[in-house]
């Protein structure tokens, strides 16, 4: 499925303009982190659409390539630890990518810590959460929140309040008050910052991929979690991305939703 969303006239920018927006706007370079962030493929210099999805795929330059956009912006990029060879997979993505001179920019981390545009804090801005604070702590950053609910809600009502940013038939444990106030949320897979709620006193844990081991803990400490889906957890941020680049060009913006059912 494309969505595509196409200004007035054509609008063209420069690859390095952009670039350097997006860096600055997420941070990229202050944030530590396994995935290479930042322009991980070279292409077309002049860029007259901007393509976005979740995951770097072949089904998604693909389509990217079809929609005539020249950069591909993702959460997932295809540069994790750096590229040790360009063999098997690797090879294959590069080659695509160059041959039809894709650029392709990855924001992993910085994504999900945005206090703005990040999956979090779409997610929270989504349920209108109070009182707001960081949460999540991992590799010695921050890049979940935390917050109030305005009403007490219960998990049905809650996943409802989601919407597209839930997969249907979710995983739940519901094992903790049926009227929830607190919530702590880290999109993706983050099943191990479950432990950080319970510390922190949440009714409510969200995150993406289930796990486990969460069972038996929650359970015990009688907390509620919801897993949203690691796809549909981390597709909040990539497009509220694409509307602010929108925003700040006027250009078009294709949104490329490949769910997964991870
Ligand atoms: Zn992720």
């Amino acid at each position: 499925m494309e969505n595509r969303k196409k200004p007035q006239q054509k609008v063209s920018i420069q690859r390095e303009e952009l670039v350097s927006f997006l860096n600055k706007t997420l941070s990229v370079h202050q944030t530590k982190d396994v995935s290479c962030n930042g322009l991980q493929v070279q292409g077309a210099s002049t860029i007259t659409s901007v393509a976005l999805a979740v995951d770097a795929c072949m089904e998604a330059y693909e389509k990217s390539v079809r929609s005539g956009s020249q950069i591909l912006l993702t959460h997932h990029g295809i540069i994790w630890n750096g590229l040790t060879s360009i063999t098997g997979s690797a090879y294959k993505h590069l080659k695509y990518l160059i041959g039809n001179n894709l650029n392709l920019y990855a924001a992993h981390l910085p994504l999900d810590m945005h206090p703005d545009v990040g999956n979090n804090a779409v997610l929270s801005k989504t349920l209108n959460l109070q009182n707001i604070i960081p949460f999540g702590l991992y590799k010695g950053v921050e890049i979940g929140f935390q917050g109030t609910l305005p009403k007490p809600l219960t998990i049905e009502e809650i996943t409802l309040a989601l919407g597209e940013y839930v997969e249907k038939d979710a995983v739940t444990l519901p094992f903790g008050p049926r009227q929830i106030e607190r919530v702590a949320i880290v999109s993706g897979g983050a099943s191990d910052e479950l432990s950080e709620a319970i510390t922190k006193g949440a009714d409510l844990y969200i995150t993406g991929e289930p796990s486990h081991k969460n069972y038996h803990e929650a359970r015990e400490a009688q907390i509620n979690v919801l897993y949203c889906g690691h796809y549909h957890s981390e597709k909040p941020g990539i497009q509220a991305l694409g509307n602010l680049v929108r925003e700040q060009w006027g250009i078009e913006t294709v949104f490329i939703d490949i769910p997964t059912t991870v």
